[in-house]
């Protein structure tokens, strides 16, 4: 039986139920948070992530994957009490996100992807953050300004990690320019196999063509951004998974939500006035309702819920 790791330790695959695949207990910019931390408060930061956790279980969520790596302030610790308080299973990665998509600290500009890869190994073998809670997944960035060097180097050593590990990967991605085709290029090139790879934030686009591209090459795919109408409506997306679904793929897709309880991006009331319907449990109080009109079946949703998360994670 293949296991998972949890920030509990590991579970049998076949526990993980009903799994949120990508949001986030906290985000924040990690060099102001280290350096000035009067700018936030810790313990309000907890009671949010908890509510949120709270909310998704009352719809039958038990897992709930967090992509939180280098740059995004992961707190392995943090999450770990988050676990304890609500009982939900949290599953935790290393990887890192990039400064603006493009830059890596100086520490690592000057080592090779074999130092990284080490890095990453460290977490998945050894526990993150000096704990005993290991990383059950990779995660890597790509955005707007494209797959920069230091990019290529994030996703060189992401790759090798993973096939010293036989842990999955999952890219953060930009539709818009088609950035997951080369994502997945080079971690194929490094000899990942297209299955252990998931391609997040492919709902951002309602071009059909493109995400049946992505299919083709055998990945999972994210659609994972449902209530960030600033990267695409929630109703072009549902027609975009409706469809998909139509065509047989619900095996292949997620969803979620990349949520945050706490994002300290933007000032508080920016958020609730951008973006009021992005929280943990959008996807149960509006989303799947409008996806079974949209003629979804419960089995296909209950496949992207239940099955898809656990067939990327551990591979069966
Ligand atoms: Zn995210």
């Amino acid at each position: 039986m293949p296991t998972v790791e949890t920030t509990a330790g590991p579970v049998d695959a076949e526990q993980l139920g009903r799994t949120l695949c990508h949001e986030h207990l906290l985000t924040a910019s990690e060099a102001v948070r280290a350096q000035f931390p009067h700018l936030h408060d810790a313990e309000r930061e907890f009671a949010r992530a908890v509510e949120q956790v709270t909310n998704a279980m009352g719809h039958g969520v038990r897992t709930i994957v967090d992509p939180a790596c280098m740059d995004l302030a992961r707190d392995a610790r943090f999450a770990a009490r988050v676990a304890q308080a609500t009982g939900v299973q949290l599953v935790l990665c290393t990887g890192i996100y990039g400064q603006h998509y493009t830059f890596l600290p100086q520490h690592f500009q000057t080592r090779d992807e074999d130092y990284l890869a080490d890095v990453f190994v460290h977490d998945i073998e050894t526990g993150i953050q000096g704990t005993a809670i290991k990383a059950a997944f990779l995660k890597t960035a790509a955005d707007e300004p494209g797959i920069t060097p230091d990019v290529e180097k994030v996703h060189r050593a992401a790759a090798r990690a993973s096939l010293r590990t036989g842990r999955p990967i999952m890219a953060h991605s930009r539709p818009a320019s088609r950035t997951g085709l080369e994502q997945v290029r080079i971690f194929t090139e490094e000899g990942v196999a297209p299955d252990r790879i998931m391609i997040a934030h492919t709902g951002d686009t309602d071009d059909l063509d493109h995400i049946e591209e992505l299919l083709a090459l055998g990945v999972f795919i994210g659609m994972d951004r449902y209530g960030t109408a600033i990267f695409l409506p929630d109703e072009a997306r549902n027609a975009v998974v409706a469809e998909l679904c139509r065509r047989g793929y619900a095996d292949r897709m997620v969803l979620s939500q990349d949520a945050c309880a706490t994002i300290d991006w933007f000032p508080e009331e920016m958020i609730a006035e951008l973006a009021p319907d992005w929280h943990f449990t959008h996807i149960f109080q509006t989303i799947i309702p409008q996806l079974r009109e949209l003629g979804v079946s419960d089995a296909d949703i209950d496949t992207m819920l239940d099955v898809t998360p656990r067939r990327w994670l551990a591979g069966s």
